[in-house]
């Protein structure tokens, strides 16, 4: 942990408390507004203005439970909640209910679970508006379309660098993905495990950055973080170099960078820092070409922690549950996503939505699905992660699904995520 005692802590959450309160304006005009900084120097133009950080920060406390506190307001009242909810980690965290898993069925193959959703990549001509309802080809619209859904669509429209029609998932390396989504327990880690693995699998030389105090990426990967003299939150906090903490895993060309329950102070000792956005985007920079793929774990917040992913990646990969409420927030995310974007990294977009945990058993899982490709087209992979046990236990081993169980549908599943968001790229040689 920081060296903050718990009085410091509630100090500084007193003082982020006061200036939200007084910085009670619209997202727009924070975006425009010139900044303030608090540290005299110079380059601080590339930072986000304060005030836009710091609604960031607040906007978000406790949006990670999956409903409450979504709208854009804080759900805190007083000092010490903004601080707790600041300091929230994922509650949702092993929700995993093992009688909703499917049985491990080897017959049953990821493939015939995609086939159901044989959406086609072909481009859906908008005419330049953006996002609107556009079922896709082949028939697939659905019956389900709630007002939430509708107003994300508007959303999309409005603010984030969507667009429906993708040229597809194939981008220069290296990439730097962003896995982000600010509730709990939609897949983000298992993503950037198992996805991860699987591009490494493929040639490519892959970093997991795991930006969640949780540390659940970096145990998933086999890394004890009590064994660790440097972390990632020694890159963010003093600037140590990221290399310095980048651990091997079990497989030969995946690495992580792995976080330690440290991290969750730097969600606040950051609020002062200079630069603070920036940590990790300079942290990379440093490393060079050295990784194709940088799959970044977030949080589930999207405080400073999360924006220092989004600053520093190339793109925002979204995995979206396949449950009640899948979109509830998504509208908060994107308005984030575009406003590091306007403030901090213009090229900042959506490449990927990946639905994650689908049941075929049910047909709520089908209708989300339906819902969020009739929202995000051609952006939303093809390949769905069925619901399988052997995902969840995969972890507790240390191992990527693809070193665990390597025939089971969560391994194949991966593998063709893997392919699909390369979208083939060449992979480096020797
Ligand atoms: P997040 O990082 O978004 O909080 P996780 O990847 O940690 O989400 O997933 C939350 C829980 O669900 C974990 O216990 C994880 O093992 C489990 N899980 C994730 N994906 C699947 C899946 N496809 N099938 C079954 N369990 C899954
Ligand atoms: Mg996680």
């Amino acid at each position: 942990m920081g060296a903050m005692s718990d009085d410091d802590l509630a100090a500084r959450g007193r003082a982020i408390f006061d200036r939200l309160r007084e910085d009670d304006q619209p997202v727009e005009e924070l975006a425009s507004a010139s900044s303030e900084p608090s540290i005299d120097a110079p380059g601080v133009e590339e930072v986000l203005p304060e005030d836009v950080a710091a609604g960031v920060l607040v906007e978000d406390a406790g949006g990670d439970g999956g409903g409450d506190g979504v709208g854009g307001l804080p759900t805190a009242e007083t000092p010490d909640e903004v601080v707790s909810e600041l300091g929230r980690v994922d509650e949702d965290e092993g929700v995993d209910r093992p009688s909703d898993d499917q049985p491990a069925d080897p017959a049953e193959s990821a493939a015939d679970v995609t086939t159901e959703h044989e959406a086609p990549t072909a481009k859906v001509d908008t005419g330049g508006a953006g996002l609107g309802p556009n079922p896709l080809p082949g028939g697939d619209a659905p019956e389900l379309q709630s007002p939430r859904a509708a107003d994300i669509g508007a959303d999309l429209d409005r603010e984030s660098g969507v667009v429906a029609d993708h040229p597809g998932f194939r981008r220069p390396l290296p990439r730097i993905m962003a896995i982000a989504n600010q509730k709990g327990g939609v897949g983000k880690t298992t993503t950037a495990v198992n996805l991860g693995a699987a591009l490494a699998e493929l040639g490519y030389r892959v970093l997991v950055a795991d930006l969640d105090p949780q540390g659940n990426a970096t145990t998933g990967l086999g890394v004890n973080p009590r064994n660790l003299e440097t972390s990632i939150y020694d890159v963010i906090m003093h600037d140590a170099p990221l290399e310095d903490c980048i651990e091997p895993t079990s497989l030969r060309n995946l690495f992580v960078a792995p976080a330690t329950i440290d991290l969750a102070g730097a969600e606040i000792e950051l609020v002062p820092a200079f630069s603070r956005e920036l940590k990790l985007r300079r942290a990379l920079e440093a490393l060079g070409d050295d990784f194709d793929f940088t799959l970044i774990d977030c949080p589930p917040s999207l405080g400073l922690i999360t924006v220092n992913g989004l600053a520093a990646a190339t793109e925002v990969v979204v995995p979206i549950q396949c449950e009640y409420y899948a979109l509830e927030g998504l509208g908060q995310l994107l308005r984030n996503v575009s406003l590091v974007q306007a403030n901090l990294n213009p090229k900042l977009e959506v490449s990927a939505i990946i639905l994650t945990m689908y049941d075929a058993r049910t047909k709520l899982a089908d209708q989300v699905a339906s819902e969020v490709r009739l929202h995000f087209g051609p952006k939303v992979c093809r390949n769905i992660v069925p619901r399988t046990v052997r995902l969840s236990e995969a972890p507790s081993f240390g191992q990527p699904i693809i070193v665990f169980d390597p025939s089971s549908r969560g391994a194949i599943a991966y593998r063709e995520l893997a392919k699909e968001v390369s979208g083939g790229a060449p992979q480096r040689v020797g």
